[in-house]
């Protein structure tokens, strides 16, 4: 059986080089690559995926996952060896069960979409993409079907990102969600709105770029095994675990977007440096969902990041950077401007409060697509309709509506969104357990000390990697399942005290 296992190990591994080199391929795209790049690139790119997915998919892969099941069943379930079988297993028969002309078809067909949409959105012509949308729906909807048993078409596309999460389970958890969100939202935009012109003057790159490396070091980013880039869209990307880089975007005219990015980016890039190094070229390097991933991004930028703690220790530095913009900003206007809230449009610049609303809008939409209960040519109304009501605003255009984010326009329609919401809710909830197991956390904060923290997260998340689902590790950690309360709690706490509400419901 050992034998068995090193084998399955070392296809494992070349499969994960080819990867490791794809992503390197597309970190250079995203940083230094001239524009000349760009054709050979996307071909070097999809012929490493191509031999990446065929190699997953050899049936050579299935019969060693076969003659290793009665293996993987005497061992424990979470032992490194039953994990690594199990995940494998989930991933080759997920790969396997869709046929690689349909694979083919759904790449050509988003690469195509992608690209319009980069054309239609500034022109705000939702017109020239409603088409091509209209076949992303039928290629979604045929890519669940070869996934049959399903309770809800969009469970097997939710399972692509968030493995174990169906519409029922979110459904429930998002009402949920909801219902208590929305007084402390509108009790909230009713008061007179806090003044952020604080965070916008001119704030040189070079200072700003700086002070996000040496904030992030202090939370426990390792420089010797990451580094720090820019790119038009801030994303984190490893090739080994001793190599997990992020990059960042710098506005010069908003403090705030490298700051908070910085500390979101460094969020994920922590969770895969921190990963069992055991595990290396194997699918347990790499965090259970994009839920789970999410929560630690969120938990360092905005359960540390925007916290008043954080700031004790940082504003002084932050001064000293800036003196000529921030010396006569006090450190109470400073911390309402980071959690300033509005009635917005935009999803990525929402605040913490008003967030979940915008993800919400788009897993509702995405459901009716799916279940034939909204046409692709209604979206922009239906789109407009929803903004309206849950937010109060209505975009005056598309390009600041339906067509805002790329998600549907670069993949499939169904499993996208909800991870951003999970991590919201999960990251509360680990965040309050470690609390609970150390109550000295805040003061260590306010010193710019987060090593308590970190170790606690490493050591009950970061370290088992994709061993455990997202429900397991909710409920190993916490005793409890998911659940929106130390979310809903959080939020109460901090926004009552920032804008002198009650927000008990109406
Ligand atoms: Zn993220």
């Amino acid at each position: 059986m050992k034998a068995k296992l090193q084998a399955l190990k070392t296809r494992l591994l070349e499969i994960d080089d080819l990867n490791a080199a794809a992503s390197l391929l597309q970190w250079d795209q995203a940083t230094y690559m001239p524009p000349g790049g760009a054709v050979a690139r996307g071909r070097q790119q999809s012929t490493l995926s191509r031999l990446a997915h065929e190699k997953l998919t050899d049936p050579a892969i299935g019969g060693l996952l076969d003659d290793l099941q009665a293996y993987e069943e005497s061992l424990p379930y979470d032992s490194p060896e039953a994990s690594l079988i199990r995940v494998t297993r989930r991933k080759y028969e997920r790969a396997a069960q869709v046929p690689p002309s349909f694979m083919a078809e759904l790449n050509e067909h988003a690469a195509v979409t992608y690209q319009a949409w980069t054309r239609a959105r500034p022109a705000d012509d939702f017109a020239a993409v409603q088409p091509l949308l209209e076949k992303t729906l039928v290629l979604s909807r045929r890519l669940a079907g070869f996934f049959p048993g399903y309770e809800h078409i969009a469970d097997p596309l939710i399972d692509y990102a968030d493995y174990g999460m169906t519409v029922s389970m979110l459904r429930a958890l998002f009402a949920d969600l909801r219902e208590q969100l929305v007084p402390i939202v509108q009790a909230v935009t009713a008061q007179p709105p806090t003044d952020d012109s604080c965070l916008r003057q001119h704030f040189a790159a070079p200072q700003q770029i700086a002070f996000g490396l040496d904030v992030i070091q202090r939370l426990g980013y390792d420089l010797d095994r990451g580094r720090q880039d820019q790119s038009p869209h801030p994303f984190s990307t490893h090739f080994s675990l001793g190599d997990v880089r992020i990059t960042t975007r710098v506005n010069e005219g908003y403090l705030g977007s490298a700051l908070f990015g910085t500390m979101h980016e460094a969020g994920h890039a922590m969770y895969d440096q921190g990963i069992c190094p055991d595990f290396e070229g194997t699918p347990l390097a790499d965090g259970p969902s994009a839920g789970v991933h999410e929560s630690q991004s969120r938990l360092w930028e905005n359960l540390v990041g925007r916290s008043r703690g954080f700031w004790r220790f940082f504003y002084p530095r932050l001064q000293a950077a800036f003196p000529e913009q921030l010396s006569g900003v006090s450190e109470d206007a400073f911390y309402a401007a980071i959690n300033q809230v509005e009635r917005s449009l935009i999803r990525v610049a929402a605040d913490e409060l008003t967030y979940n609303l915008h993800v919400m809008i788009r897993f509702d939409l995405e459901l009716a697509l799916l279940e034939g209960n909204l046409a692709v040519r209604d979206l922009p109304g239906v789109w407009r309709e929803r903004y309206l009501a849950d937010l109060g605003i209505a975009p005056p255009n598309d390009r600041d509506g339906v067509m805002q984010d790329m998600h549907w326009y670069s993949w499939v329609i169904g499993g996208m969104f909800q991870g951003y919401t999970l991590g919201n809710v999960m990251g509360a909830q680990f965040f309050d357990a470690a609390l609970r197991a150390h109550p000295e956390i805040p003061a260590e904060m306010e010193q710019g000390e987060f090593g308590t923290l970190h170790r606690w997260l490493k050591d009950h998340i970061y370290q088992h990697g994709a061993k455990y689902t997202a429900t397991e590790l909710v409920e190993r950690i916490t005793g409890q399942s998911l659940s929106v309360e130390p979310y809903i709690r959080y939020l109460k706490e901090k926004y009552s005290a920032l804008y002198g509400v009650t927000s008990s419901p109406p």
